[in-house]
C-alpha cells in the first residue's frame, strides 16, 4: 500500500468539538484539556475560535484559554476567525495562528453572505496583510468541497477557482472541510491527486465529519493521494449546526489507533489521548462516538504482540 510513512493529526475538538456541546466549559477545564493533549505529542491544537459570543458561546473564554494554556515550544496553537476582528482578538491574546473559513457551495454562501465564494475569499485580503504585520501566519479552509446539502456535487473547478483566489490573497495553506459528510474515499483521492498536482505549492489539510461513518475511509483515501495532514477531534466530538444529523469529526482515538497499528508514525501518544477524552465524557456526561473509546485497543488483547510495520519488513 503506498502511505506516507509519516503523518501529522491536528486536535481540533477544543473548537470543533466543543462548539457544538450544550454544556459549555470552563476556561479552566479547557485549558487543562488543551495542556492534556499538548503532553500526549500533538504538534497541532485547534484551540477555539474568535466569533461573535452571540453566535459560538461556548467560544467565548478563547482569548483567556491561549493566556494561559502552557504553550509548547514547536507546538502550533491555533483559532478559527471570521474576519480582521478575529486578527485583532488573536494578537491580543498571544495566538500565532489563525484560519479563516469559507463554503465551497455557492447556494449557501450566497444565502448566507451575499457574496460568491471567491468574493468572500478576496474579501480576506486585508485581514491577511494586517496577520502578516501582526506576525500571526494564517491559513484558509474550504468547506464541502466533496458535495453540499444544497448542490449535491460541487464541480471540482469551483474548489480550485476558490483554492487561486486563496492562493491569490497570499494563503498557501489550505484544509478542505468536508462538514457535511459526504465525501468518499475514491473522490477524495481524486480531488486530492488533483489539487495537489495543479497547486503543489500549497499545504493541504483534510478535515472529516464521520457522519456517514466514511471518516477513516477517506483519511487513508487521502493518505494514498500524499497528504500528510488531518485534523480528528478526540472522543468524535462534534457536528455542525446547518448539516441535519451531521456527526463530529472522525474520532483522534480511531485514527490514531489504525496508525499505530499500521507502524505510521505521528508522535502522539494513544494512551494519553484515551485517557483525556475519558476525563471529557465524564465531564460533558454523554457516551463516545469513538471505537476505540467503547473497545479499546487491540494491543490491548495481545500486549506483546509486534507492531506490523510496512516499512520495516
Ligand atoms: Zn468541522
Amino acid at each position: 500500500m503506498n502511505i506516507p510513512k509519516k503523518v501529522v493529526l491536528c486536535e481540533v475538538g477544543p473548537r470543533d468539538g466543543l462548539q457544538n456541546e450544550t454544556s459549555i466549559l470552563s476556561v479552566e477545564e479547557i485549558v487543562s484539556l488543551i495542556d492534556s493533549i499538548t503532553e500526549s505529542g500533538f504538534k497541532v491544537i485547534e484551540v477555539g475560535s474568535f466569533m461573535h459570543p452571540k453566535s459560538v458561546p461556548q467560544m467565548v473564554g478563547t482569548d483567556e484559554v491561549f493566556k494561559r494554556i502552557n504553550k509548547k515550544e514547536g507546538v502550533e496553537y491555533r483559532a478559527l476567525i471570521a474576519n480582521m476582528k478575529g486578527v485583532e482578538r488573536a494578537a491580543s491574546c498571544g495566538c500565532r495562528k489563525v484560519k479563516l473559513n469559507v463554503s465551497a457551495s455557492r447556494a449557501h454562501n450566497l444565502a448566507n453572505l451575499n457574496k460568491t465564494p471567491e468574493e468572500s475569499v478576496a474579501g480576506f485580503k486585508e485581514t491577511v496583510i494586517v496577520a502578516a504585520y501582526e506576525g500571526i501566519d494564517i491559513s484558509g479552509s474550504i468547506s464541502m468541497p466533496f458535495g453540499s446539502p444544497w448542490e449535491h456535487i460541487i464541480p471540482m473547478d469551483d474548489v480550485k477557482k476558490i483554492a487561486r483566489t486563496y492562493i491569490d490573497a497570499g494563503i498557501t495553506e489550505i484544509s478542505l472541510s468536508d462538514a457535511s459528510g459526504m465525501a468518499v474515499p475514491n473522490q477524495v483521492y481524486n480531488i486530492c491527486t488533483e489539487m495537489k498536482n495543479e497547486f503543489p505549492d500549497v499545504k493541504w489539510i483534510l478535515h472529516f465529519h464521520n457522519t456517514r461513518g466514511l471518516g477513516i475511509a477517506n483519511i487513508l483515501a487521502g493518505m494514498q493521494a500524499g497528504i500528510t495532514w488531518f485534523d480528528t477531534s478526540f472522543a468524535g466530538l462534534g457536528g455542525c449546526p446547518f448539516i441535519p444529523g451531521a456527526a463530529g469529526n472522525v474520532s483522534t482515538e480511531d485514527v490514531l489507533h489504525m496508525l499505530d497499528e499500521m507502524g505510521v508514525e505521528t508522535g502522539i501518544n494513544l494512551d494519553g489521548v484515551i485517557r483525556t477524552s475519558k476525563m471529557l465524557l465524564e465531564a460533558l456526561n454523554h457516551p463516545a462516538d469513538s471505537y476505540i473509546l467503547k473497545a479499546g485497543k487491540s494491543r490491548d488483547l495481545v500486549p506483546d504482540a509486534p507492531v506490523i510495520m510496512q516499512y520495516d519488513r
